[in-house]
């Protein structure tokens, strides 16, 4: 165990020891927060300062040196994931009795931050892993959360999360793949589309459908599975070849007769459909944190830029039209940071955070498509050339418009939060 690692399971049982509950609030507030007892504080702990440091260190180091080779040949990245495994900034969410550092959505995200700024495709492996795992965090019992969580404290292995078809995206109730129950089994038969990691996962979550009665309600027509990789029967497709985040693996899966102990079943038929969407409540932040990490990295790049390149004598920081790009850029950063910071935070605090997610998603998915177009404009005829960094940059943004909710699906789920509470007169 590196010293990080023990760090932070001391300040964990140190938390426990302090017994909150037994103190007087003024007591307990002011060990909680010293210096910041009226309530709000933007000063990350001790952990996670460390955490943070590690993370951009690492993508300092392993990640942006090697990003553009990987960009180039799509050449999936193991050895920065075993890195990434061995210092542990990888799977900090799997409880500890399954050997994990149990860490919250808030500090997961801070390391997303750091790692998708050296390379979104590098950090879309390591968090479609995470996407895949957390409908066990969420539904597994223990003995499934021992087996399959415990196995990637483990051994540097990832998971992938199976719900996407070629009919059905936005749209989960139409999810095709059907899973029928035969003794103590269940056959799933069907094909599964965009699947992260699909091609190099060691095991999947999926969604079937269970009740094969089309007028079934969709919050009972659907089960989660946990499926072995090597389960006879299932089979990915080739490596897609995208657009951006070219690191990433994305296949088609196809499952025929493919067999699954009913103890893989999450919590019980009918609870997929659930599951499945309440897995976003904790994914969604880090997706945000990871697109605030490449708007972070459009705008650094581009205010170097902006310093370095002259025309009509002075740097073109220095008119007014750029740096006004510059500031949008910045304001545009800071404010997603916020966003993800607030839903990250709202979750780890039990609360049910689906609308701050959605913003939090929404906003720093177009904050980023925003940043890396307008680093391009900064570029000049450069931005548009692969020897320099942002062209990547926006080809890698676009995805965040899309995977985990569509910016039209973010919408559609704040603007039912808001007009609820209008037609409640909150
Ligand atoms: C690189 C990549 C990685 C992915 N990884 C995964 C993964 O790991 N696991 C997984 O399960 N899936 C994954 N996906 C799938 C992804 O989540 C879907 O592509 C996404 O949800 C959109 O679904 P769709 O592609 O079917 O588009 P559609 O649902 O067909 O949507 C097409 C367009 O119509 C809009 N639209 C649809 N319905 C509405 C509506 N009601 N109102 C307004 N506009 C609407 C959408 O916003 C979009 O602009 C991945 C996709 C990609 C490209």
């Amino acid at each position: 165990m590196g010293p990080l690692k023990r760090a932070f399971l001391t300040a964990i049982s140190h938390g426990k020891k302090i017994g909150y509950r037994n103190m007087s609030i003024s007591a307990a507030a002011e060990e909680l927060h010293p210096k910041h007892a009226s309530g709000i504080t933007f000063e990350l702990n001790e952990t996670q300062a460390e955490f943070q440091e590690l993370a951009r260190k690492f993508t300092a180091e392993e990640i942006i040196p090697v990003a553009a080779e990987h960009d180039r040949t799509g050449e999936f990245p193991w050895e920065i994931i075993k890195k990434a495994h061995a210092v542990g900034l990888m799977n900090g969410h799997i409880p500890a009795f399954c050997g994990g550092l149990e860490m919250g959505v808030f500090d997961g995200c801070i390391v997303a931050e750091q790692l998708a700024y050296g390379c979104t495709g590098i950090m879309t492996a390591l968090e479609a892993s995470g996407l895949g795992q957390t409908p066990v965090l969420v539904a597994g019992n223990k003995e499934q959360k021992k087996k399959y969580l415990g196995r990637l404290v483990e051994e540097p292995l990832l998971a992938a999360y199976c719900v996407t078809e070629p009919g059905a995206g936005s749209d989960v109730s139409g999810v095709k793949t059907k899973a029928v129950k035969k003794g103590d089994e269940y056959i799933i038969n069907g094909q599964k589309m965009w699947i992260t990691n699909g091609g190099v996962a060691n095991w999947y979550f999926v969604l079937a459908r269970t009740d094969l009665d089309p007028k079934a309600p969709t919050g009972k027509a659907f089960t989660g599975f946990i499926v072995e990789r090597d389960t006879p029967g299932l089979t990915p497709g080739r490596k897609e070849i995208n657009m951006g985040q070219r690191a990433s693996d994305t296949r088609g899966i196809t499952f025929e007769d493919v067999r699954v102990p009913k103890e893989n079943v999450l919590i019980g038929e009918g609870a997929g459909f659930r599951i499945a969407m309440e897995t976003f409540d904790k994914t969604r932040p880090p997706v945000a944190a990871g697109a605030t990490g490449l708007a972070q990295r459009c705008l650094d790049e581009a205010s170097k830029y902006a310093l370095e390149r002259k025309t009509f004598g002075v740097p073109i920081a220095y008119h007014q039209a750029v740096a006004f790009l510059l500031a949008d850029m910045a304001i545009g950063t800071e404010v997603s940071r916020l966003a993800w910071q607030r839903s990250a935070w709202e979750i780890d605090q039990g609360r049910k955070n689906t609308y701050y997610a959605s913003i939090a998603k929404a906003l720093a998915a177009d904050v980023a498509n925003k940043n890396a177009t307008d680093a391009v404009q900064i570029f000049g005829g450069n931005g548009f050339n692969s020897e320099y960094p942002v062209e990547k940059l926006m080809r890698d943004a676009k995805i965040y418009q899309i995977y985990e909710g569509t910016a039209q699906i973010q919408r559609m789920i704040v603007s039912r939060e808001v007009l609820e509470r209008a037609k409640r007169g909150l």
